[in-house]
């Protein structure tokens, strides 16, 4: 591959972006203040005020461009709100800069080497803006109808219908505009790629089975009455890849489907190294800038030391994200030492960390927690159950508690209840133990379990 053969694509962006579901659902960032003092209650947010302006604090650091280097450690035991506040940065920060995350322990998959690993992971943090000037659609996009051709891949191909801001007007993406935009001709069986954000039509060709687009586009090839000219204009359209993305799409020759498939294996240095050229190349010509995202590593112990003396040395680089780790680990041995350390990680990658430290929740900040997520889980729960719970987690953990919700839940819909009550929690109570009761007894019938 030659450095001028350099792919990008837009579209890959919405593509493999994480949709952040499940237990972190409820985070909507940080919840604070123009001050960056945290709110008692927002975006999803409880408590843990210290540790969430200090995170705030690093954001404003990010958004100023002052990252380069800049590594934190969020320390604290089980169940405070590490990964909450990761997540709530990453909320923070907005669609366009990358956010990346792995834990620890994933570096010791047998696919790819440890390096590959963290390369791959800084890579997934560290965005290009590229520039391009086109013709686009003015109008925001209201609905894209996508026939997606099996195999996965990534075209967008169907019915477009958009709105104007001008004319405040529905339309149906017609052959007259299709033309009118690509100067191209479309008949059946064409298929065009529409990038959902801008409305920019970037592709226009016969890479699938002709039958299934023909009848995709069905509805593209209805004519349709637009006065030339009033809906399209020049404008510059600016959108973000990651590194990562880039070298997944130049280094398989079904580079698409493997980033859809997360199977990227291993990329060749030559391959980076023509990437990084090219991106160099491309910021010397004012045509891309690069976005430093962020990588979060939860339990940061798990890494051993060749890890750590490769965070050490990739935070040198000047494209280099924000590293946010996490641990609950106190003084523990570092992976592959005979030597303990905090955390267990070694003195000088320590030494470079802002460490921010996450506190245990009162039982009235458990009990507005346990309020949000039952919100985000759509589940209605009697004052009574929601107390007991407050008092579970008061007494178990936080995620143990938030976990007896759903579990809760439909033991209450099996009864054909409405509201969640004191007897479906009880009931959950005593069918999933949790940790404290399950080391108690493993403690009582230890001599009945194998060594
Ligand atoms: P571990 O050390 O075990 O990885 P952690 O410190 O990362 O734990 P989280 O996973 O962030 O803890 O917290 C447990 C659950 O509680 C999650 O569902 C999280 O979203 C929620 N949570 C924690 N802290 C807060 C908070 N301050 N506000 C709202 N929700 C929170």
């Amino acid at each position: 591959m030659a450095a001028a053969d350099v792919k990008v694509n837009a579209e890959v962006r919405d593509l493999t972006r994480i949709e952040r579901i499940g237990a972190h659902s409820h985070i909507r960032g940080l919840g604070l203040d123009d001050a960056l003092e945290a709110r008692a209650v927002s975006q999803g947010m409880v408590g843990q005020a210290k540790a969430r302006k200090a995170a705030g604090v690093i954001l404003q650091m990010i958004k100023e461009g002052k990252i380069a280097g800049r590594a934190m450690l969020l320390a604290g035991q089980p169940g405070t709100g590490k990964t909450a506040i990761a997540m709530g940065m990453a909320k923070a920060l907005g669609e366009e800069t990358p956010f990346a995350m792995m834990t620890g322990s994933e570096i010791f998959s047998l696919e790819m080497s440890k390096t590959e690993a963290l390369t791959q992971a800084f890579r997934k943090a560290i965005g290009v803006r590229i520039k391009e000037e086109t013709e686009i659609i003015e109008g925001e996009v209201v609905e894209v109808e996508i026939d997606r051709p099996e195999g996965g891949n990534a075209a967008k191909t169907g019915r477009l219908t958009l709105k104007t801001t001008e004319m405040e007007t529905i339309y149906d993406l017609g052959q007259k505009m299709i033309e009118s935009l690509t100067k191209e001709k479309v008949t059946a069986g064409d298929v065009i790629t529409i990038d959902k954000a801008s409305g920019r039509i970037t592709r226009l060709g016969r890479s699938f089975s002709r039958s299934r687009d023909y009848d995709a586009m069905g509805p593209a090839t209805k004519f349709v009455q637009c006065p030339e000219g009033e809906l399209q204009k020049r404008k510059e359209v600016v959108h973000v890849v990651t590194l990562h993305e880039i070298d997944v799409i130049n280094s398989r020759t079904q580079g698409f489907l493997a980033l859809f498939s997360g199977d990227t294996g291993e990329i060749r240095s030559e391959v980076r190294e023509q990437i990084d050229a090219k991106v160099a190349e491309w910021r010397e010509e004012g045509k891309a800038e690069i976005v430093p995202g962020v990588l979060f590593i939860d339990e940061v112990h798990m890494l051993d030391i060749e890890c750590f003396s490769f965070l050490n040395r990739a935070l040198e680089n000047d494209m280099a994200p924000i590293l946010v780790t996490a641990t609950n680990r106190g003084i523990t041995r570092i992976r592959g030492t005979q030597y303990r350390s905090p955390h267990g990680v070694p003195i000088d990658l320590l030494d470079r960390l802002l460490i921010i430290s996450t506190e245990p929740y009162s039982e009235k900040e458990i009990r507005l927690i346990l309020d949000i997520r039952c919100e985000e889980e759509d589940v209605e729960m009697t004052e009574d159950a929601k107390e007991l719970l407050t008092k579970i987690g008061h007494e178990t953990s936080l995620r143990y508690s938030i976990q007896l919700i759903t579990a809760s839940h439909i033991v209450c819909q099996r009864r054909k209840g409405t509201e969640v009550d004191v007897e479906d929690i009880s009931k959950v109570y005593s069918m999933f133990v949790d940790v404290k009761r399950s080391t108690q007894f493993l403690i009582e019938y230890q001599d009945q379990y194998m060594y």
